[in-house]
C-alpha cells in the first residue's frame, strides 16, 4: 500500500501575512485527518516558508520549497540554496515544475543537477514531468515523459530513489481548468510505473509514489484519486483556499 500524498503548490501567491491567514483555519481542519493514510504538504513561496513552517509544528504537515539552486552558495543572484532551506528546517522541494521548465527555460540537465544536489542534502523531491498539448496531439507524450524521467534521474541510484515522488502534470492541464480524464491520467501513471521497473526494479516500481497535477479541484479529486496508480495530487489554484484544499485532502479519506 502506497501512502497518498496531497501537496499544495502556492506558486507566486501569498505574503507571509496571507500565509498566516490560511494556516490558522487550515491546521484546525486537518487535525482529524489520519496521517497514516495521507501525507499533506504545502509549498509556499520562500518568503512565507518560515510562517508556514511555524504553524506546521506538531501537526505533521510537510513544508517544502517550490524550487532551489543546486549549489550551496555563490554568485547566483536571486537564487535560494539547499543550505539556506536547511537552515529553516526545510527538506522537501519541488523540482522540474512545468512553469520552471517552460517560462524559465530550465533544461532536463539543470533539473538533473538540482535533483542530485537535493538528494545529496537528504531532501525529499517532488519531480514534475509533463507534456505540452502539442506533444500530446502529435503522440509524443510518452517519449517526452520518458526523456524527462531518464535524464532527471540519470545519476540517482536505487538506494536513493525512495526520497523521490513523481508528479505527472500535463502542461495543458495546469491552471487551465482542463483536467486529464482519470483514465488518461491512470494510463500515463501506469506507463511511468513501468518505466521505473526498467530504470530500477519491480519493487521500486511498486513503491514509487506517482501523483497527478493539473486543475485538481474538490469536485474532480475523488475520481482521480480512486485510480489504482494515482497516489495523490499536486494542487495549484485550489490549494490557495483552506476549505477547497482541505476538501481535496479529505477526498482521500471519504
Ligand atoms: C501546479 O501548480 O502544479 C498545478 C497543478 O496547478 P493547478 O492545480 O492550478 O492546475
Amino acid at each position: 500500500m502506497r501512502k497518498k500524498f496531497i501537496g499544495g503548490n502556492w506558486k507566486m501567491n501569498k505574503t507571509p501575512e496571507q500565509a498566516k491567514e490560511f494556516m490558522i483555519p487550515f491546521v484546525e481542519k486537518i487535525k482529524a485527518i489520519d496521517r497514516d493514510i495521507v501525507d499533506i504538504a504545502l509549498f509556499p513561496p520562500c518568503l512565507a516558508l518560515n510562517v508556514v513552517k511555524n504553524y506546521s509544528e506538531g501537526n505533521g504537515l510537510i513544508v517544502g520549497s517550490q524550487n532551489m539552486h543546486y549549489k550551496d552558495n555563490g554568485a547566483f543572484t536571486g537564487e535560494i540554496s539547499p543550505v539556506m532551506l536547511e537552515s529553516l528546517g526545510i527538506d522537501w522541494v519541488i523540482l522540474g515544475h512545468s512553469e520552471r521548465r517552460h517560462i524559465f527555460k530550465e533544461s532536463n540537465e539543470l533539473i538533473s543537477l538540482k535533483i542530485k544536489s537535493a538528494l545529496d542534502h537528504n531532501f525529499h523531491v517532488v519531480l514534475c514531468v509533463g507534456e505540452t498539448e502539442e506533444q500530446r496531439l502529435t503522440s509524443r507524450h510518452y517519449d517526452v515523459i520518458k526523456e524527462q524521467l531518464e535524464s532527471g534521474l540519470a545519476d540517482i541510484t536505487a538506494d536513493r530513489i525512495s526520497n523521490v515522488i513523481v508528479a505527472y502534470e500535463p502542461v495543458w492541464a495546469i491552471g487551465t481548468g482542463k483536467t486529464a480524464t482519470p483514465e488518461d491520467a491512470e494510463e500515463m501513471h501506469r506507463y511511468i510505473r513501468r518505466l521505473f521497473k526498467g530504470m530500477y526494479n519491480k519493487d521500486i516500481a511498486g513503491r514509487i509514489r506517482i501523483i497527478y497535477g493539473g486543475s485538481v479541484k474538490p469536485k474532480n479529486a475523488e475520481s482521480l484519486l480512486l485510480k489504482e496508480d494515482i497516489d495523490g495530487a499536486l494542487v495549484g489554484g485550489a490549494s490557495l483556499n483552506p476549505q477547497s484544499f482541505f476538501e481535496i485532502v479529505n477526498s482521500v479519506i471519504d
